[in-house]
């Protein structure tokens, strides 16, 4: 399995209460939303959940693995715990739990976009392909790298914002991924041009370079 982030997938533990646990979930019929009669139990798989996504969403800099959307701080309500084979299709419950097939996403990708679909699969059936990063038409959240696919462009300042996706590869993968969750969707940009330099530009080295990266954007968009 390749692995594109850091920490490693092989990296993650869980204590022994919560691994039993998610054993125990894996085999009732709704893996996912199996809810113990053990309060205890119940528990350990909710902290299993908690420790999941606090993973993901650190490989990904708590970002959105599909849009690149910030979900610092953007809590239970934006954020959601993504099956990326989805795990309502029966062949797809055994992965309910695991690693490579779980991410954090924002609820626009996952619940708009995402849902229960699997069109983004190749081979729906052949489980030893499911680990390879070639079987997925988008950007697979764990196996490929968003950076080597795409690029988000942000920044904000004094209640203006520009939004903006480039593609930094010809991989159909980042086409895909553009088209699949509708990125173009995001693409905004109200600053005004006459009081954006020098408002941004003195805050920071960093906001001058943000600054910059976002008029050369705006420029190749135009
Ligand atoms: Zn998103």
């Amino acid at each position: 399995m390749p692995d594109a982030y850091v920490p490693l997938l092989a990296d993650f533990v869980l204590d022994a209460g919560e691994a039993a646990a998610v054993a125990i979930a894996n085999n009732a019929a709704d893996p996912w939303n199996f809810v113990s009669a053990d309060p205890a139990e119940a528990a350990a798989l909710k902290s299993a959940k908690a420790k999941i996504l606090a993973y993901h969403l650190q490989r990904h800099s708590d970002h959105c693995c599909y849009c690149r959307g910030n979900l610092h701080g953007a809590g239970p309500y934006m954020t959601d715990r993504e099956h990326i084979l989805p795990k309502g299709k029966p062949t797809f419950k055994p992965y309910s739990y695991t690693m490579w097939n779980l991410a954090a996403a924002c609820k626009r990708c996952n619940m708009q976009f995402k849902g229960q679909s699997d069109a983004f699969v190749v081979n729906k059936t052949d489980a030893t392909k499911f680990q390879d990063g070639a079987n997925y038409l988008f950007v697979h959240p764990n196996f490929d790298r968003w950076e080597d696919f795409l690029d988000r462009i942000e920044a904000a300042k004094g209640g203006k914002r520009v939004v903006g996706f480039e593609f930094v590869s010809n991989d159909p993968k980042a086409q895909y991924t553009h088209t699949f969750f509708k990125l173009q969707e995001l693409v905004m940009d109200t600053f005004d041009k006459q009081q954006r330099a020098p408002t941004i530009a003195q805050t920071s080295e960093l906001g001058r370079e943000v600054l910059k990266l976002a008029e050369q954007h705006r420029q190749r968009r135009a």
